[in-house]
């Protein structure tokens, strides 16, 4: 018989991670607030619940997308007068909560399934909408060994790459390591094309240039940030689709956070996050929404001034 996945969270990512599970056989039966995120499910192949407690039952895994740590604690542990969903799950389940949020929220959550005799791990992705769409997430776990063993069917029908980080938690702090050195090698890319063009280069030229040199990087190579330069990226289409500045900000905020707790100075990544946070806020209109690679109109409006 088909396992059953509840699937919480229908979002840009989530959409697609459900459509994957229903296509490798697995039974979903999803909750999302939102009706438009729901109808797409359905029409995906989701069997489609009234709330989130009843998406549960009977379930042998609950996979969550949320948009923050606030939403996945308040779901998982409850909110003063509304119990969590840790309360009904069946105790032979399987949480995996793919939300990007801070270490300590997936951590108060493990915590609490444990005393609730429940399995959890974290499991953030890497890669974004489309990946999200293919099925090639890079799935980033913390939490026990068994519990990463028993994960790894469901997340090998949402995802390319799976690795366990450590425990509980574990799998948020390599997210959020991943995303502050691609805040800072996508800032860096932008600063040196804009040098380059700025002083007469033609940024496909340099592109290649570096490319085949040792500023060679992701951002640069598939994800270049200069409009033209590479037709498929995001910097090519007007900055749209792709990742948000706004989620960026997030990871970075994430970053700080983790930085105050273990003391570690993160000069680089204190600039990518004032970087992207001037740049949100640099003209009347938020940038918020734009593909991160935008920060390249940064550089190129303050060269202009
Ligand atoms: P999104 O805003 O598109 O989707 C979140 C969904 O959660 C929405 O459909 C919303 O209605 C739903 N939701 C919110 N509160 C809920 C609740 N209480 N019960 C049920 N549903 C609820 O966000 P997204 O882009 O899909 O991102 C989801 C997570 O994935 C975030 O943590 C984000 O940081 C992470 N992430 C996003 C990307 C990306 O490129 N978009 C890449 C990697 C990781």
């Amino acid at each position: 018989m088909a396992k059953k996945v509840a699937f919480i969270g229908l979002g840009n990512m989530g959409s697609g991670m459900a459509a994957n599970l229903v296509k490798n056989g697995f039974d979903v039966c999803a909750f999302d607030l939102s009706p438009a995120a729901q109808d797409r499910a359905k029409q995906d192949g989701c069997t489609i619940a009234d709330t989130a407690a009843s998406a549960t039952v009977d379930a042998d895994y609950v996979v969550s997308m949320l948009p923050n740590g606030s939403i996945v604690e308040s779901i998982y542990i409850g909110t003063e007068g509304k119990e969590g969903l840790l309360s009904i799950i069946p105790k032979t389940a399987l949480v995996i909560d793919c939300s990007t949020i801070a270490p300590q929220n997936s951590r108060n959550v493990g915590a609490k399934a444990t005393e609730a005799g429940i399995k959890f791990i974290d499991a953030p992705v890497s890669g974004g909408v489309a990946s999200a769409a293919a099925g090639t997430l890079a799935f980033m776990v913390g939490g026990l060994e068994s519990n990463f063993a028993l994960a790894k069917d469901v997340l090998a029908a949402m995802g390319a790459n799976i690795f366990r980080a450590g425990d509980v938690g574990a799998g948020q702090t390599a997210k959020i390591c991943n995303n502050m050195l691609l805040a800072i090698h996508m800032t860096g890319t932008a600063e040196a094309l804009q040098l380059g063009v700025d002083n007469g280069l033609d940024p496909a030229v340099l592109s290649e240039i570096m490319i085949k040199s040792s500023g060679c990087n992701w951002s640069l190579e598939k994800y270049n940030p200069m409009p033209g330069v590479m037709p498929t990226a995001p910097a090519s289409n007007d900055y749209q689709g792709g990742f948000m500045v706004d989620l960026m900000l997030k990871d970075l905020g994430l970053a700080m956070e983790a930085s105050l707790n273990s003391k570690s100075s993160i000069p680089m990544g204190a600039a990518a996050r004032n970087l992207y946070n001037l740049h949100k806020n640099a003209s009347t209109e938020d940038q918020g929404g734009k593909d991160f690679s935008s920060i390249q109109q940064f550089y190129g409006q303050s060269a202009n001034d």
